[in-house]
């Protein structure tokens, strides 16, 4: 197994590893630990190029730090990612390497499922170190997070119809969801029985054709979504997808979903301000798998109570971050932001 350390401007490390006899080529991220030890998903994915995943597990590793910031997990941020097609590539050999490379910065980063991969793969990481979470319930350890998430988003669209729309009922709000992994299935339960009504899309058509046959609403094509008359946009699939193309096709007076980093920059939420858009700040309103996990790791042990208590508060986090930005006369990312910045400069300060 070949370790190399990637040079990152404002990142604590950046590693690289290329495995031969597992076929393992992995990159881990670890952009802040002030506050705490980082934690962020293994994300498995058929990457085009070495630079985009490199791109992409830092843009992940520190949206883990500002989320962790602001839901005060008393966790850093970090980030993996695997290059290969979950699909195809997976194999025991496979996630043990990653387990070894992960086990090499000794506990400075721990790992957990995100996109590509599952709870059944953590615990084949878990035969090579401790540090991962996500781990089966019968196992001490806090599951799937995905429910946690979808409660998180489900709550803090509330919030946010609350302010853009007027009201709290979900009744004749037209939700368009792109995605219907895992976060979205749990989340359009929550959707369908407020009474929203679903616009769904997938890039592998049977999982959006599930959601409908389960929870009502129509199918479109995964390149309409974002030309959908509703009222809310909801991106649960991969990031950058607000970006100069596609702003002007929305017709949303929100946007609120699960998925990590879904403005391509930070200015493209000063546009959507500037639409008259509400932009729920992805890693506010999904921060519900990573407080249900940062539950497992306190001292009394995982309490599934204790988690969704805390996963509650996404709705008065999403509605503050908002009251912020309108006193401070910003885009809600940028209130975000600052908030999280705020929360590592406090935390630097108790450590120097
Ligand atoms: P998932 O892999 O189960 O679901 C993602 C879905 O998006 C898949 O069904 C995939 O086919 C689909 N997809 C990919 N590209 C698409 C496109 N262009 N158009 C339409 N569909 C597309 O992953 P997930 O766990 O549901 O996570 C979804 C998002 O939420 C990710 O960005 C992830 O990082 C983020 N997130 C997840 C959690 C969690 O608890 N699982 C927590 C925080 C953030």
């Amino acid at each position: 197994m070949k370790i190399t350390e990637m040079p990152a401007d404002g990142y604590e490390v950046v590693l690289q590893c290329e495995d031969s006899e597992s076929g393992l080529r992995a990159l881990i991220s670890v952009h802040d630990t002030t506050l705490g030890p980082a934690l962020g998903g293994l994300r498995m994915w058929p990457y085009l190029s070495d630079q985009e995943a490199i791109t992409d597990v830092n843009r992940l590793s520190q949206g883990m730090t500002y989320k962790s910031a602001v839901a005060e997990t008393g966790l850093g941020g970090g980030k993996s990612v695997i290059i290969g097609n979950p699909k195809t590539d997976k194999s025991p050999a496979l996630f043990r390497a990653m387990g070894r490379f992960v086990d090499t910065l000794k506990g400075k980063y721990t790992t957990a499922e995100d996109v590509g991969t599952t709870v059944e793969d953590m615990v084949i990481v878990r035969e090579e170190t401790k540090h991962v979470t996500g781990l089966p319930r019968k196992m001490g350890s806090s599951g799937d997070p995905s429910p946690f998430t979808s409660l998180g988003v489900f709550l803090g669209m509330k919030a946010c119809i609350e302010k853009a729309l007027g009201t709290s009922d979900f009744k004749g709000v037209r939700v368009a969801m792109q995605g219907c992994g895992n976060v979205a299935r749990y989340l359009a339960r929550h959707l369908a029985e407020a009474g929203a009504t679903l616009i769904v899309t997938d890039i592998v058509s049977e999982k959006a054709k599930m959601v409908v046959d389960q929870f009502g609403g129509t199918v479109v094509a995964p390149e309409e979504i974002y030309d959908q008359d509703c009222e809310v946009f909801c991106p649960c699939a991969l990031g950058a997808i607000i970006n100069d193309d596609t702003i002007p096709r929305l017709k949303c007076k929100v946007v609120a979903g699960g998925a990590n980093n879904q403005l391509l920059t930070v200015a493209h939420g000063d546009r959507l301000r500037g639409d008259g858009i509400l932009y729920a700040p992805d890693f506010v309103i999904n921060a519900g798998g990573i407080i249900n996990v940062s539950v497992e790791l306190e001292e009394k042990g995982y309490n599934e109570e204790r988690a969704l208590q805390k996963v509650n508060n996404i709705y008065n986090a999403v509605r503050q971050i908002v009251e912020t930005a309108d006193e401070e006369s910003i885009a809600t990312n940028r209130a975000a932001i600052l908030v999280a910045d705020r929360k590592l400069e406090e935390g630097r300060k108790r450590l120097s």
